[in-house]
């Protein structure tokens, strides 16, 4: 006999945690599935291991920065191994939170590998369990392209799991999670190469934050390959190698990371028994509302191929559960204006439309302002990183629909300036804002000339 929930969550990662307590919360019979720890990519090979490295280079580079402040130090290094202790403690004790809290909500905890057997069951092991609503929250898993030698390369989860620190390393691909291990391993004294057949770093983000990028990360003695599309690669007596189309080779490096995308949790799933459409890329399409093409069953985060963030998984859980159980039949969550933080050093963020793609849609009537400059966080240090800032506004209103920063504080200034442009802000109410001084914030509140070039009006 099978046992009958409410709901079950496939996926006790951040979208499957989010809706399965809504869901408990409203007072509704839930259990949730999960293969491995709770928490999911976020909590144990993602966000917050990455964030706990990201603030250990952070502390790494102010060390190195503090002596043309007048602050003797005497650096002794990095403890790779404290580090990584440190790190894996802090999250096994989420991963507690979450097994006594998961338990606290009286969700059902199912451990295993689910597939369905048909819209209304699932299967894990040899137990069925069928609900009325089934939510999709399987995320992904990061990509080793089918290439020759692929396997003498790691992923970003072989990188949570180095027991030390590599000393010559090549990242490939340049995207957020390849600049951002680039960043990290760089601050720790690693050699670095950016390999990516792409033209620019971050090449979904505004062209001024790619070339600002580049231009700190190449000042970190970061090497840039651009345009290098790998082919393969090869292990020998001197290390990994990486051979490219044309025929280039790069040789030499102790550790070779992919960061070259993730694929959807989907092939696992069964998906066909229950007749849920998926893209040959594994992707699950969904409405507006997180529906698939099956009633019943939905899915949310990852899997769905939209915008892939924590919050974004949690926000779309959370609306589901609240449209499902508590009346409220028009709840979704709205993907425009989605901020994302990139953590390189310094970070990037960003909300709203690039300026291409802001011309695209607003043509002749946009207004672009931008500013690059050294913040004063580096008075005493010339060769501190840039920052930039744009601010890409539409219409005689001059209402500001795209925000791209890079420099220090760059991920805390932005959550409040995406609540502005969730609320529709122009120009002029930014320029109402009195600043806030000395810091880098306030130069967004104080950009007086716009940019002047083909396509954009002044
Ligand atoms: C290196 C890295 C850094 C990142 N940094 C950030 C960041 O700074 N900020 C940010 O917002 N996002 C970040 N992300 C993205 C973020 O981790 C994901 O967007 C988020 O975890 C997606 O949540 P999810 O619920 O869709 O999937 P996941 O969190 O991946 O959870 C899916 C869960 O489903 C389980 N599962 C899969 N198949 C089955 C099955 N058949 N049965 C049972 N369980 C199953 C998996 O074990 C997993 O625990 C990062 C990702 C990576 C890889």
């Amino acid at each position: 006999m099978s046992q009958h929930f409410d709901l079950i969550a496939i996926g006790g990662g951040s979208g499957g945690l989010a809706v399965a307590e809504k869901a408990a919360q409203l007072g509704r019979r839930v259990a949730l599935v999960e293969t491995g720890r709770l928490g999911g990519t976020c909590v144990n090979a993602g966000c917050v291991p990455k964030k706990v490295m990201w603030y250990a280079a952070h502390l790494a580079e102010a060390v190195a920065e503090a002596p043309d402040f007048g602050v003797q130090l005497q650096a002794g290094g990095l403890d790779w191994q404290t580090l990584v202790a440190g790190r894996n403690g802090y999250v096994a004790d989420i991963n507690r939170y979450w097994d006594g809290y998961v338990e606290e909500q009286g969700i059902t905890r199912i451990r295993g590998q689910a597939r369905f057997l048909d819209a209304q069951t699932v299967a894990v092991d040899d137990q069925h369990y069928r609900a009325d609503h089934i939510v999709i929250a399987t995320g992904g898993w990061p990509i080793v392209p089918p290439l020759p030698g692929a396997q003498h390369g790691i992923t970003s989860d072989g990188f949570f799991a180095l027991e030390n620190r590599p000393e010559r390393v090549a990242l490939v691909g340049a995207g957020y999670i390849g600049v951002e291990l680039a960043g990290v391993l760089r601050a720790f004294g690693s050699e670095v190469t950016v390999v990516a057949m792409e033209d620019r770093l971050l090449w979904t983000f505004d062209p001024l934050i790619s070339a600002t990028l580049t231009e700190n990360m190449g000042a970190q003695g970061i090497q840039i390959r651009l345009g290098f599309e790998v082919a393969g690669l090869e292990s020998d007596e001197q290390g990994i190698g990486l051979l490219a189309r044309d025929g280039e080779r790069l040789s030499g490096f102790d550790q070779v990371i992919w960061a070259v995308g993730r694929a959807p949790n989907t092939r696992e799933l069964d998906l066909a028994a229950a007749g849920v459409a998926v893209e040959p890329n594994g992707v699950i399409p969904t409405d507006a509302f997180q529906n698939t093409n099956v009633p019943g069953v939905y899915a949310v985060g990852d899997v769905t191929g939209r915008e892939p963030l924590t919050p974004v998984a949690i926000a779309a859980g959370r609306r589901l559960a609240e449209r499902l159980f508590n009346d409220r039949p028009d709840l979704k969550l709205d993907y425009e204006n989605v901020p994302t933080v990139v953590f390189a050093h310094p970070p990037v963020g960003k909300v709203g439309l690039t300026e291409p793609e802001a011309r695209e849609r607003y043509g002749d009537t946009l207004t672009v302002y931008e500013t690059s400059f050294t913040p004063m966080r580096y008075a005493l240090n010339a060769k501190g990183p840039k920052t930039s800032m744009k601010l890409v506004c539409a219409g005689p209103q001059e209402r500001v629909v795209g925000i791209h920063l890079i420099g220090d504080g760059a991920d805390e200034m932005l959550q409040g300036f995406a609540v502005a442009v969730k609320m529709g802000a122009t120009k002029a109410d930014l320029d109402a804002t009195v600043a806030i001084h000395p810091t880098s914030a306030e130069e967004l509140v104080t950009l007086k000339v716009p940019v002047r070039r083909p396509g954009v009006t002044s």
